[in-house]
């Protein structure tokens, strides 16, 4: 039996990077559908191993591999991850999809159910979810980890389009390849040997500023993030200065960082950390002080500084794993 068509239909990845597989998607869709959204997520995240390519590469790339024709028939949208706020990512998916559908009912969602992580297929029960099936097996880790690897370009091309080959073999010759193939050097030879499962951090308010720092670690290299302070399963009290001076000094004594203490929250989306699963527990302390107190940055830190919160969303894609979105998550503490 002929399957049903469709006014429109959305397909929602990463595409880090766009393959053969993903391409074969878009023909399905526009097969069954008169126009295709394309959801793109990760939006304003900071390179990393696993989406080296922003929003505007990760267009090109797909644009690249269409035809005028397909290209009339497609939208873009890029959707930012929020890992510890499924509501808000669903009412933003639908949002921006609904800007474009206006009132159109006759909606699919297609794409491919390859693991536990394919859950959010389902969770559209509006939009009619169509199986487009797997096609070669063919998976984008495999292909970031030829690139940034192997520079293994011929595997690669039985992989990817024509058109995906020539843009990454150029961009194999750029700074930020070399900044990541450097993180993923470290992650290959220190995945295994993840020395503890759960990290602590600091978020330190005072005054509508948030503490922020470039710390050394190789996987946080020239990216922003919030302080570390101890090993979970410790008292804070009795540690978070000592430790919270390895990557910054801050003036302010012991007692008064104890009592600025508010609250704390775990963090574990499980892609998190890239050398294995390791959540962060995260302290707020909110200080109350006439004038921001005096920092700098210590032995483990190039750099540290007080960012106002209203801008930090000009960090946003410089900031390293989920800590923008650890500091989302204690928003309502702020205003
Ligand atoms: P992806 O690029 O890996 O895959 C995109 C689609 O292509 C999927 O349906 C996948 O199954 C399919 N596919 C992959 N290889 C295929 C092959 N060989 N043949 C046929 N189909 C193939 O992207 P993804 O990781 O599934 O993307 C989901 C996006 O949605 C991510 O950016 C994720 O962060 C985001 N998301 C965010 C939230 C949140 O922030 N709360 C929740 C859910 C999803």
């Amino acid at each position: 039996m002929e399957k049903k068509t469709y006014e429109f239909s959305i397909y929602i990845g990463r595409f880090q990077p766009f393959h053969l597989g993903h391409l074969e998607s878009i023909k399905f869709a526009l097969k069954y559908s008169k126009k295709l959204i394309i959801i793109l997520g990760g939006a304003y995240s900071s390179p990393s191993p696993r989406g080296p390519w922003n929003i505007a590469q990760r267009i090109e790339m797909i644009n690249s591999c269409l035809s005028e024709t397909e290209k009339n028939k497609i939208y873009f949208v890029g959707i930012r991850d929020r890992l510890y706020c499924e509501e808000k990512w669903i009412q933003n998916v639908q949002g921006e999809v609904f800007k474009i559908t206006n009132s159109v009912r006759n909606i699919a969602i297609i794409g491919h159910q390859k693991d536990a992580s394919s859950y959010y297929l389902k969770i559209f029960p509006q939009w009619e979810f169509l199986e487009t099936g797997n096609f070669k097996s063919i998976n984008a880790t495999d292909i970031r980890n030829l690139l940034f690897l192997k520079n293994d370009f011929l595997k690669i091309s039985k992989y990817v389009p024509k058109p995906i080959l020539k843009y990454l073999t150029k961009y194999a010759k750029s700074n930020d390849y070399n900044l990541l193939k450097r993180k993923f050097k470290y992650i290959e030879k220190n995945r295994n040997k993840l020395r503890r499962d759960s990290v602590t951090n600091a978020l330190i308010f005072c005054n509508q500023y948030i503490l922020l720092l470039m710390s050394k670690e190789p996987l946080k290299k020239d990216l922003y993030s919030l302080p570390e302070v101890d090993y979970l399963d410790r008292e804070f009290e009795n540690n978070s200065l000592e430790n919270l001076q390895n990557e910054v000094t801050i003036d302010i004594d012991k007692e008064h960082l104890s009592m600025s203490y508010v609250s704390s929250d775990f963090f574990n989306y499980s892609e998190r950390f890239p050398l294995g699963k390791q959540l962060s527990k995260t302290y707020l302390f909110m200080i109350k002080s006439d004038n921001l107190p005096l920092i700098s940055a210590a032995k483990n830190s190039l750099k540290v500084m007080w960012v106002l919160l209203d801008d930090l969303p000009f960090f946003q894609d410089k900031m390293y794993a989920d800590h923008y979105q650890i500091i989302q998550k204690f928003n309502k503490n702020f205003y």
